[in-house]
C-alpha cells in the first residue's frame, strides 16, 4: 500500500502525518461527559481544566497559568465571547447589528469557506501543482458534512464536539451565534477534531 494512503486510516481527512494518539482513549482520565478529553490549545490529552459553560478543556501549562484556578472557571474562548456579547463590553460594530444582519453576514463568511481554495502545499508556484487538478479537487470537501460514523466507527470515542460546514450552515440559519467570536470558536472545533483524529497538522 503507498504510504500515502496508509497515512488516511485514521480519518476521512487529507494529509494526516502521523497516527492520532500516542494513548488510546480508555486510559485518558477520565471527565464527567460533559467536557473534552483534549486541550483546546495543544489537542492533547492529559491532567486538564474544565470550562463551566463550554466542553472545552485546557491543560494550566497550555495557558500558562501561574497555579490552577479555584472554583467555577471560564475558558478564554467562553470569555471573548462573553465580552463580545455583553452590552457594556461589545465592539460598537456588534452594537450596530441586528441578530439577522449578523446571520446574514456570516452566511457570506461561511460561503467563503466552502469554497475549494487552493491548497497551501500546491499554490500556483509549486512546480508540483498542476493547474487541471487545482481546479478540480475540492480541498473543503472532508469538512463539508458531518464524518460519517458508518465510515468511521471509532470517530464518537475520540471527538466530543463533532463540528462540520453543513452543521455551521445550519447554526447560523437557527441563529445561534450572537457574534462572530461565537461563530470562529465552533469553527475552531473543525481543526481541533481533525488534529485528535488525524494527528499532526496539515
Ligand atoms: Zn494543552
Ligand atoms: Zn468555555
Amino acid at each position: 500500500m503507498p504510504a500515502f494512503q496508509s497515512e488516511l486510516r485514521h480519518g476521512p481527512f487529507y494529509y494526516a502525518k502521523q497516527p492520532a494518539l500516542t494513548t488510546d482513549p480508555v486510559d485518558v482520565v477520565p471527565q464527567d461527559g460533559r467536557n473534552d478529553f483534549y486541550c483546546w490549545l495543544c489537542h492533547r490529552e492529559g491532567q486538564v481544566l474544565c470550562c463551566e459553560l463550554c466542553p472545552r478543556v485546557y491543560h494550566a501549562k497550555c495557558l500558562k497559568l501561574p497555579a490552577e484556578p479555584e472554583g467555577d472557571w471560564f475558558c478564554p474562548e467562553c470569555e471573548k465571547i462573553t465580552v463580545a456579547e455583553c452590552i457594556e463590553t461589545q465592539s460598537k460594530a456588534m452594537m450596530m447589528l441586528t441578530t439577522d444582519q449578523l446571520s446574514y453576514l456570516l452566511k457570506f463568511a461561511l460561503q467563503k469557506m466552502k469554497q475549494p481554495g487552493d491548497h497551501p502545499r500546491l499554490s500556483s508556484r509549486s512546480p508540483h501543482a498542476a493547474s487541471s487538478q487545482r481546479k478540480t479537487f475540492n480541498w473543503t470537501e472532508p469538512f463539508q458534512k458531518p464524518v460519517s460514523l458508518e465510515q468511521h466507527p471509532d470517530y464518537a470515542e475520540y471527538i466530543f464536539h463533532p463540528m462540520d460546514l453543513c452543521t455551521l450552515e445550519k447554526n447560523i440559519k437557527k441563529k445561534m451565534y450572537g457574534c462572530t467570536e461565537a461563530f470562529l470558536a465552533d469553527v475552531k472545533w473543525i481543526l481541533h477534531n481533525c488534529i485528535i483524529y488525524n494527528g499532526g497538522m496539515l
